[in-house]
């Protein structure tokens, strides 16, 4: 049987860091886009296209918002905008830097097309089409700005014809480059929220209905992962299997309902009382079992005697008193080269001891 292993593992980094991580992928995959940039446009400058000192304008600007943006997520302080991924600001720094380069050297206008497009798509990961829209208009809206100066500089009616083609080619396009990204973004969002419910499937699957705690199928895996990683470590585990005493009797003498009300409040005191390396779930009827990683046979027999004390002090609510509730534990040091089910039926076989020698006991 195989269960996703990082279940039974405690996660390395919080959901939040874990966030922190992706933006800050995504803006070194943004910076990649930038360099690649600056190659073309020195690709340009081999050809004549652009002035030299223009390339190295670009690389002085880029470079300086690397840094920026850099350290920006690297001290947190993304976290006080709105959009902590900057996705915005990134975009509009690539489309000045742009603009600044065709101000300066017209013929760079033929990159700044498809590279605008690109960060529109970059952008399109983040943000809503509204805001894309905008932000689109912002951008084309400068260029034809920044035309019209440079118009008003050498009044080369030539280049303003061509470039003003230009705008009305993206202007045009740009909607359709917009609903075409917005069907892909849906087509993600579906594919999103079905990851998420397949997760949360998964998840139930992994628990028991009554007690919420790991179900007898996810323990198999998980005794079966723990002997593997044993094995390959040499660290101790240790298997205690746990029956409750006379827990017929809450069905007899109250009903099922008491009964299921009890396995509960029992299975929720002992998962609070875990270690995080600690696996424990229900096997089966009123029989639990935990997986003691790194623990040896003396180690696990001191835990499991601690659960017994703490499970006959504690109060089980009935409408009328019944008595304490305790437990037999039986306790089994896992011994390389036997399966984990030998080592199991050890475990089975000395909570069957601890039953005949007259239970609320452990043994091994
Ligand atoms: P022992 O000390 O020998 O373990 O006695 P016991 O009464 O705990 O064990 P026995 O095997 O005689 O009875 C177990 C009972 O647990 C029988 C069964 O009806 C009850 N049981 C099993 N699963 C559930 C459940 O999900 N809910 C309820 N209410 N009862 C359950
Ligand atoms: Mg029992
Ligand atoms: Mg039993």
């Amino acid at each position: 049987m195989q269960i996703s292993a990082p279940v039974f593992d405690i996660p390395p980094v919080t959901r939040d860091e874990f966030k922190q991580g992706l933006r800050l992928r995504r803006f070194l995959l943004a910076s990649v886009f930038s360099v690649l940039y600056l190659v073309v446009l020195g690709v340009f400058c081999t050809q004549d296209k652009i002035d030299r000192q223009t390339l190295l304008h670009a690389c002085a600007i880029v470079a300086a918002f690397i840094v920026v943006f850099f350290c920006l997520f690297r001290l947190g302080l993304n976290l006080r905008f709105p959009d902590p991924s900057l996705t915005g600001w990134q975009l509009l720094a690539s489309v000045f830097t742009m603009l600044y380069v065709i101000y300066r050297a017209p013929d760079s206008r033929i990159a700044f097309t498809a590279f605008f497009f690109v960060a529109m798509m970059f952008g399109m990961l983040r943000h809503s089409g509204m805001k894309l829209a905008l932000l689109g208009s912002v951008s084309l809206l400068s260029f034809a700005f920044v035309t019209g100066l440079r118009y008003a500089n050498n009044r080369d009616t030539e280049m303003l014809r061509l470039d003003m083609l230009q705008v009305v080619v993206m202007a045009v396009t740009f909607p359709w480059f917009l609903f075409i990204g917005s069907c892909v973004k849906q087509l993600q969002r579906g594919l999103t929220e079905a990851t998420i419910k397949l997760e949360d499937i998964e998840e139930k699957a992994r628990r028991d209905d009554l007690t919420g705690v790991y179900n007898r199928r996810t323990l198999i895996a998980a005794m079966e992962e723990s002997k593997q990683r044993a094995d390959s470590t040499g660290e101790p585990l240790s298997i205690c299997v746990i029956d409750l005493d006379f827990f017929k009797r809450y069905n007899d003498e109250f009903d099922h309902l008491t009964g299921d009300q009890v396995l509960r409040t029992f299975a929720q005191a002992v998962q609070d009382g875990l270690r995080a390396t600690d696996i424990f779930g229900r096997y089966g009827g009123e029989e639990f079992v935990q997986i003691l990683r790194h623990t040896t046979l003396a180690g696990a027999m001191a835990d499991a005697e601690r659960l017994r004390e703490r499970i006959s002090a504690f109060a089980i609510p009935t409408s009328r008193p019944i008595g304490p509730l305790t437990v037999s534990i039986g306790v089994a040091q896992y011994e390389p080269g036997e399966t984990i089910i030998e080592t199991f039926a050890r475990a089975d076989e000395a909570l069957y001891k601890a039953k005949q020698r007259g239970r609320n006991r452990v043994e091994c």
